[in-house]
């Protein structure tokens, strides 16, 4: 399909016969003459070629691509007449308040705060709260080997070395190479339960035991919520931070880069730490003298807050005990038709996600080949080739807002994809074959973008 720039030839109204200074006219305006159906057209084909929850089956594992309810997105739109700087703001600051205590009683945390914008902002935020609770006494960060790329980057960031822990063959921590690595200079663990292989890690509680037991905190990265909800909270298994995902867990589209919003809480020892401004009696307030800082301005991404607020009030304690039960149904019905058909590295019921591998396919067809030809049906690929511990991995993760009829479709085109790779495994090699792309070197569209069209 052509760019806009490459379709516009036609000329618009030209105001050449109007007396205007010329040092005002602007000399060259490099933007297409089109009408306004011309221009709707354009962009409404382009938005078709584009895959969402809206338009199919979106099983990328680690990212919670579920049904987000549009009536929330109406709700947001209430508030977005409303001046940043309006001093009548007690309804903003009163729902703030009130998504804060819910997000406490979820996760059994003393405090919230709502101003971190995304998950890597949070996990930022909590470990610049470790790095002033410990000043410069301790400098590692222990992280295990599945942990999602963004923790070791934010550890990093604040001046932590980070020092891996292996995981054992049942997918958790492994409680010798953590005693093992457990000492006076490690300021905590950064744990994500579930991992990123959709296991709950059966070990939690002594994990934790033996990270507090040396004087360390424990990070809970709490984007993989989903399954938890109503059923576990976090603090309860030793959690002293935690991070959620509002755009993944609680109603905000995820994807296109934001914006998101990643609360951060902690217990009760730790709430000076927090960043400012805090609500305090109805009011912000910057009284705080441990406090880490100002992570970003006051209201945060204020819509993905009242988004979240509306989806608790709609679904309520029962509703998001069914969200739990459904996600973790959803998953562990796919899995066991699935690991006929594909290679299980980790063959123990899992909670809102699990990963496959292309280990055993014939014909050399990989991971990448069944990603690409799931295009072709419609469908988006799952994540692939993450967590790195297991090779050619595909990590799915239906969410418990798809139907039984979907979740056996998805598994009708993943045997059909199977049964190709034995008998014409061009087809998976040519992959895909009619989306408005074929194959594209990824690693080049990676590095060297062309993101303007070159006139
Ligand atoms: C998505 C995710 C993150 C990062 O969240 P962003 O909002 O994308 O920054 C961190 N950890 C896990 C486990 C995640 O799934």
């Amino acid at each position: 399909m052509k760019t806009i720039f490459a379709k516009g030839n036609r000329k618009g109204h030209v105001f050449n016969d109007i007396d205007i200074d010329q040092r005002f006219l602007r000399k060259e305006l490099l933007i297409p003459d089109f009408c306004e159906t011309d221009v709707v057209r354009h962009y409404v084909s382009l938005e078709r070629m584009n895959h969402g929850v809206d338009n199919g089956f979106y099983p990328l594992g680690s990212c919670t691509m579920k049904y987000n309810p549009k009536v929330n997105e109406w709700a947001a739109s209430l508030f977005a007449s409303i001046h940043p700087l309006t001093k009548d703001n007690r309804g903003c600051l009163t729902l703030m308040t009130e998504l804060s205590s819910m997000l406490c009683k979820i996760t059994g945390m003393a405090e919230f705060t709502l101003s971190p914008a995304a998950g890597a902002h949070g996990e930022l935020t909590g470990v610049m709260i470790l790095r002033k609770h410990f000043g410069d006494t301790r400098s590692k960060i222990l992280i295990p080997d599945s942990a999602h790329g963004t923790n070791p980057a934010s550890a990093a960031l604040c001046g932590f070395s980070v020092v891996e822990i292996k995981s054992d063959a049942r997918g958790n921590i492994d409680l010798s190479d953590l005693k093992e690595k457990m000492a006076d200079d490690v300021a905590g663990l950064m744990v994500t339960n579930p991992n990123t292989l959709g296991l709950f890690d059966e070990n939690i509680m002594e994990v934790t035991r033996i990270v507090h037991e040396n004087g360390g905190l424990v990070y809970c990265d709490g984007a993989n919520m989903n399954p938890l909800l109503g059923r576990v909270r976090p603090a309860d298994f030793g959690a002293d931070i935690i991070h959620l995902n509002l755009h993944k867990t609680f109603s905000t589209p995820h994807g296109g880069g934001g914006p998101g919003s990643g609360p951060v809480g902690v217990v009760g020892s730790l709430r000076k730490y927090l960043p400012v401004p805090r609500i305090v009696e109805g009011t912000f307030s910057y009284d705080f003298p441990d406090s880490i800082g100002q992570m970003r301005s006051f209201w945060s991404n204020f819509g993905v807050l009242v988004k979240a607020y509306c989806y608790f009030l709609a679904l309520g304690e029962d509703g998001l005990y069914q969200v739990s039960e459904y996600s973790v149904l959803n998953a562990n019905y796919l899995k066991n038709r699935l690991k006929k058909t594909f290679h299980l590295p980790f063959d123990r019921p899992c909670m809102h996600e699990f990963v496959i591998c292309d280990e055993g396919m014939p014909n050399n067809v990989t991971t990448n080949d069944i990603a690409k030809r799931l295009i072709d049906f419609g469908i988006h690929p799952p994540t692939v080739y993450f967590p790195l511990i297991v090779k050619g991995a595909m990590m799915i993760e239906p969410t418990e807002t798809e139907s039984k009829e979907t979740l056996d479709k998805f598994c009708e085109v993943m045997e059909q994809i199977r049964r190709d790779a034995e008998d014409n495994p061009e087809i998976l090699k040519n992959a895909p074959n009619n989306a408005p792309v074929r194959r594209l070197d990824a690693v080049k569209a990676a590095r060297e973008p062309i993101l303007r069209e070159i006139l």
